[in-house]
């Protein structure tokens, strides 16, 4: 008989570093669902790859920006998880999918305010939230915060406050969802080179140097340099990391 696999939600898994941790939890035998907002060809491109690792792979659709849609996002994952994997419910959600609007506190709108925290702490807390009864004990979350959390860049004055809220309720999620068996961290990524931002990192050559000179390992990150972080959250071997804040950038702003 076949075995079933562990399966991860990767919210934002048609893009960037929801992509490449979909593929580092692939590698490591575990089934994914990756979930786009509008690029549905680059969610068939990711789920392909991953098909290739030997693993079961799903793409839903889901505007994390609107709490109201999650209850149908839910049963499309439901039908999703009964007709691909065979299975009803899931071990691990990625908290990754995301947007950044480049404001100081002094400039930032009431609009680019309320589209910020919509997509990077209202989603992510209501989807986990909602998402708690298909997730399986001994499961885990895992969100994305950013090192501008630590360190304050001007400009990420919104952005940087929502992902502050997410590595507090972090630590609530662990300490409420415990007794289940379900361990929450926050991986918090330095500069990357991904579309994020407009690409800002990768396409604005002083910007990425201006970041590799204020990093202990002379350079920005790549994608690659953290999806293996996010997929070891999903292992075995971290079983005792619980409520954690962990920082892969390289050693930015020391
Ligand atoms: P990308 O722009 O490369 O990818 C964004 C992903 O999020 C895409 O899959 C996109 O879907 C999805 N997405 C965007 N808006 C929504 C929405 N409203 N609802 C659902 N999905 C949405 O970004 P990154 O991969 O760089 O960023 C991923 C996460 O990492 C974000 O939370 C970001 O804040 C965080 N981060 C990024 C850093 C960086 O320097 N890149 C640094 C620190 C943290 P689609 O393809 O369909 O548009």
């Amino acid at each position: 008989m076949e075995t079933q696999n562990k399966i991860a939600l990767v919210t934002g898994g048609s893009r960037g570093l929801g992509k490449n941790a979909a593929l580092k939890i692939a590698a490591k035998g575990i089934d994914v669902i990756v979930t786009y907002q509008s690029k549905k060809d680059e969610a068939q491109n990711t789920v392909e790859e991953i098909k290739k690792l030997g693993v079961k792979a799903a793409a839903v659709q889901l505007d994390v920006a609107d709490a109201k849609s999650f209850d149908t996002f839910l049963s499309s994952v439901k039908e999703a998880l009964s007709s691909t994997f065979n299975a009803e419910k899931f071990d691990f959600l990625v908290n990754n999918a995301g947007i950044g609007i480049h404001a100081s506190s002094a400039e930032t709108t009431e609009d680019q305010f309320d589209t910020l925290v919509n997509i990077q702490f209202k989603g992510p807390f209501f989807l986990t939230q909602k998402a708690l009864p298909y997730l399986n004990d001994g499961g885990a979350i895992i969100n994305i915060s950013t090192g501008l959390a630590r360190f304050a860049l001007p400009g990420f004055a919104a952005y940087a406050s929502m992902k502050g809220a997410m590595e507090t309720l972090t630590k609530y999620q662990a300490k409420e969802l415990g007794s289940r068996g379900i361990r929450s961290n926050i991986v918090a990524p330095g500069a990357i080179e991904t579309d994020f931002g407009g690409g800002v990192v990768r396409d604005n050559e002083q910007m990425n140097a201006g970041i590799a000179s204020n990093t202990a390992l002379g350079r920005v990150g790549l994608p690659d340099d953290i999806g293996g972080v996010v997929a070891f959250l999903c292992t075995e071997d971290a079983r005792w990391i619980n409520a954690q804040r962990i920082e892969a950038s390289g050693g930015m702003f020391l």
